[in-house]
């Protein structure tokens, strides 16, 4: 019968995403427990097949691999903390997001607890759960993973685990929706700039999604000179002065058509103060100092 030879899970935190989670795993059989400070938002996964349990205490009794989602680390501990050791020799998979800081803190606890701890990063919103683009990260002991990650990749396709250090899946979470917001916000701005010409963000679109290819190229020359850490920074495609050149257009054509200007602002005071650190003939990657360094 399915869900006999699949091994028990249990999911604390039945939000948006911890719904989407435990759906997941009911849906491939795996005997699923679940509890959340609603009650009520159980109530659909029940009718699937979970078991709601009535407490923390007995969620966590239920199964090896404990999957946890709620708001933040605080609310965590707020409901795993009075359980004293209950998790020992448990796997705690802890998919709600937070600090480096703090997933280094929960691999301490984890420690002296004796329980396993994975601290994961999900880069996907509740309705991708389950697809096979959906990427899941996990940082945290190698071997844990390998027990569980046959269950967590019913999570996502891209199942990966960053490494032993538990601060990776906080970091690479972080510094993806960076790349993220930075993306947006400058085809928002893009957007609002061609619509000064009557131009519709859809027609803009498939020309910055091309762009990106471009970007994605250049992005792969720098990080070879990045990783090489040895302050040269070969302009194979652009120098900075070029760059900069360029960075003053938009700065210019955004004041000019009336649309906000701070962002191509605040890069152009990035650019300059790069070329004034003596990277005027270097390429673009060569901003990476002005980002290793605190701002003052
Ligand atoms: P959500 O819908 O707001 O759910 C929050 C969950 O935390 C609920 O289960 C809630 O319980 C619980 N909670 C909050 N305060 C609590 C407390 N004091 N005691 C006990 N339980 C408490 O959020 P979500 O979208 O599921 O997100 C959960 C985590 O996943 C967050 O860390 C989020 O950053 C991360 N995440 C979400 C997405 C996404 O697209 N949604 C994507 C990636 C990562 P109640 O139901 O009782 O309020």
């Amino acid at each position: 019968m399915a869900g006999n030879d699949r091994s028990p899970v249990t999911v604390i935190g039945l939000g948006l995403m911890g719904q989407a989670l435990a759906a997941a795993f009911v849906k491939s059989g795996h005997p699923t427990t679940v509890w959340n400070r609603s009650a009520g938002k159980a109530e659909g996964l029940v009718a699937q097949g979970a078991v709601l349990a009535a407490t923390p205490a007995e969620a966590v009794a239920a199964a090896g691999l404990i999957v946890v989602c709620v708001s933040d680390n605080d609310v965590l501990h707020d409901v795993l903390d009075p359980l004293g050791n209950a998790l020992a020799g448990k796997v705690l998979v802890n998919l709600s997001s937070g600090s480096s800081d703090q997933a280094r803190t929960n691999a301490e606890w984890a420690a002296k607890q004796g329980f396993d701890y994975l601290d994961g990063a999900i880069m996907t919103v509740p309705p991708a759960i389950g697809a096979p683009e959906s990427v899941i990260f996990y940082a945290g002991p190698q071997k844990a993973f390998e027990q569980h990650s046959e269950t967590l990749s019913l999570l996502g396709g891209r199942t990966t685990h960053l490494g032993e250090d538990h601060a990776l899946a906080p970091l690479y979470d972080v510094a993806l929706l960076g790349v993220m917001w930075g993306t947006l916000n400058s085809f928002l701005q893009g957007a609002a700039l061609l619509g000064t010409a009557g131009v519709e963000a859809s027609a803009f679109l498939p020309w910055a999604a091309q762009w990106l290819d471009t970007v994605k190229m250049f992005a792969t020359d720098y990080a070879g000179q990045i990783d090489a850490k040895d302050g040269v920074y070969p302009a194979n495609d652009a120098t900075m002065e070029v760059h900069i050149g360029a960075a003053k257009h938009l700065l210019h054509e955004s004041a000019a058509q009336g649309v906000n200007a701070e962002l191509p602002a605040f890069v152009n005071g990035l650019m300059e103060r790069t070329v004034a650190a003596g990277h005027m003939k270097n390429s673009y990657a060569s901003m990476i100092e002005l980002f290793r360094t605190p701002q003052k």
